[in-house]
């Protein structure tokens, strides 16, 4: 087991948080504040410990010196300032004098919220690339360190698992949680248990799904993914997405032959032609050349919805068809329509799949949500994660307390 915060000697402590406070903003408005909420069972959990408490997170993608003007964390600090009802202390030069002097002059229950940890990456990537000095500087701001950044846990960047190897450390609340929830539910699924994957690209999935299929009972395989899988077996896809890495095609072939009797392709397909934009239902064996497959078909919804139907246990990444676009989110609908109304235990994981169930009408439907994005599917994949790595075992607990 990792060392928890529940177990940690914090009183008075200047406490260091790394959060995943990543939420989307829209001039300098937070437009979702899920994020911030759920980090407030740490936060305030450090307040009644009288901890003086500095808290860091990465925003969006730092590029260039533009994109720091639209990922600046000032709106989440207003946020977090209203939530909690007390001044939230701000400093923008992360490694300078002044905010380590700020940092080291906190009084208990006092907050520092640092800016955006990703603007270190310019010019010298020194959060994307684990950077020993830079963590020591970091480290140095706090005498613990704490790590409730689920979703950026996948990644071993500066602030995920640089700043522990200088500080007593543990995992956060808001990051058990998320483990709990998947050791709970995926570790030993309750049978009959089946996968749905859809999505994009086939390259990115192929990790969890192998590591699901010796497990679930069914997978049934939908969006980009199923057409590699079909084009794999022979079939006309036309110009669909799909996987041309030939290392790929010969892996899902014999995965196919392995787990023969686990697997569930589309029957039917909304196609779109490179000549007619009309959405147009076919037949999977009747895609022509020229069709692009976009969704999938009533055939299809109805077959896996009696699969999920008859399932104990239902795990669901990546959408059913392009739901961005009106015209090919119906297989994706249908899909969580079912989910909400079968009686077996639904887990959703994936960034793009939570913001489909999101605007699609599902928000607060399901109860076991991973909000982790990749960090959930390389949890799931792999059960472990380079941030939990980096996190100290309970037994070294006497060593902290000193
Ligand atoms: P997650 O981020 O939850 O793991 P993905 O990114 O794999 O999920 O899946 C969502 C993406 O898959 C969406 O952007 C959607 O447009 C795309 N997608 C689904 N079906 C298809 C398809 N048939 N062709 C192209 N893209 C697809
Ligand atoms: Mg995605």
């Amino acid at each position: 087991m990792k060392q928890s915060l529940k177990n940690m000697y914090i009183k008075n402590k200047r406490v260091l948080v790394r959060c995943d406070l990543n939420v989307p903003i829209k001039a300098g408005n937070v437009l979702d504040e899920t994020k911030i909420i759920k980090s407030l069972k740490t936060i305030n959990y450090l307040l009644e410990n009288n901890c003086k408490i500095i808290i860091m997170s990465h925003l969006g993608r730092i590029k260039n010196e533009d994109d720091k003007k639209e990922n600046t964390l000032l709106p989440v600090k207003n946020v977090l300032s209203r939530l909690l009802n007390t001044e939230v202390k701000f400093a923008d030069d992360i490694l300078s004098e002044e905010t380590k002097n700020i940092a080291l002059n906190l009084q208990p229950k006092e907050i520092l919220l640092l800016e955006n940890t990703r603007f270190l990456d310019i010019p010298n990537n020194l959060e994307s690339t684990l950077n020993d000095d830079t963590a020591k500087k970091l480290a140095s701001l706090g005498e613990v360190f704490v790590l409730d950044a689920f979703a950026s846990a996948h990644r071993a960047h500066t602030t995920v698992v640089g700043i522990p190897k200088y500080l007593p450390n543990c995992l956060g609340f808001l990051f058990e949680e998320e483990l709990n929830m998947l050791n709970d539910n995926l570790l030993d699924p309750k049978p009959p248990f089946t996968v749905i994957m859809g999505g994009a690209k086939v390259d990115d999935k192929l990790e969890i799904i192998k590591s699901l299929l010796p497990k679930c009972d069914h997978l049934l395989v939908s969006g980009g993914i199923a057409n590699s899988f079909l084009a794999s077996l022979g079939l006309n896809v036309g110009t669909s997405l799909k996987t041309t890495n030939e290392t790929i095609i010969e892996e899902l072939k014999n995965l196919m032959l392995k787990y023969k009797e686990k697997f569930a392709f589309p029957l039917d397909a909304i196609v779109e032609s490179t000549y007619n934009k009309t959405p147009t239902l076919k037949n999977i064996n009747q895609i022509k050349a020229e069709d692009i497959i976009k969704d999938i078909g009533s055939k299809t919804t109805a077959k896996y919805s009696s699969i999920i139907n008859e399932s104990e246990t239902i795990f669901l990444n990546g959408t059913m068809g392009v739901y961005e676009e009106n015209a090919f989110k119906n297989g994706t609908m249908e899909i969580f329509n079912t989910l909400k109304n079968t009686s077996g235990n639904v887990i959703i994981g994936g960034g793009d799949t939570i913001s489909a169930m999101n605007n699609l009408g599902f928000k607060d439907t399901f109860k076991n949500v991973s909000s982790g994005g990749g960090a959930t599917l390389e949890y799931i994949a792999k059960n472990t994660l380079p941030g939990i790595e980096a996190i100290s075992e309970e037994d070294n607990i006497e060593t902290l307390d000193l």
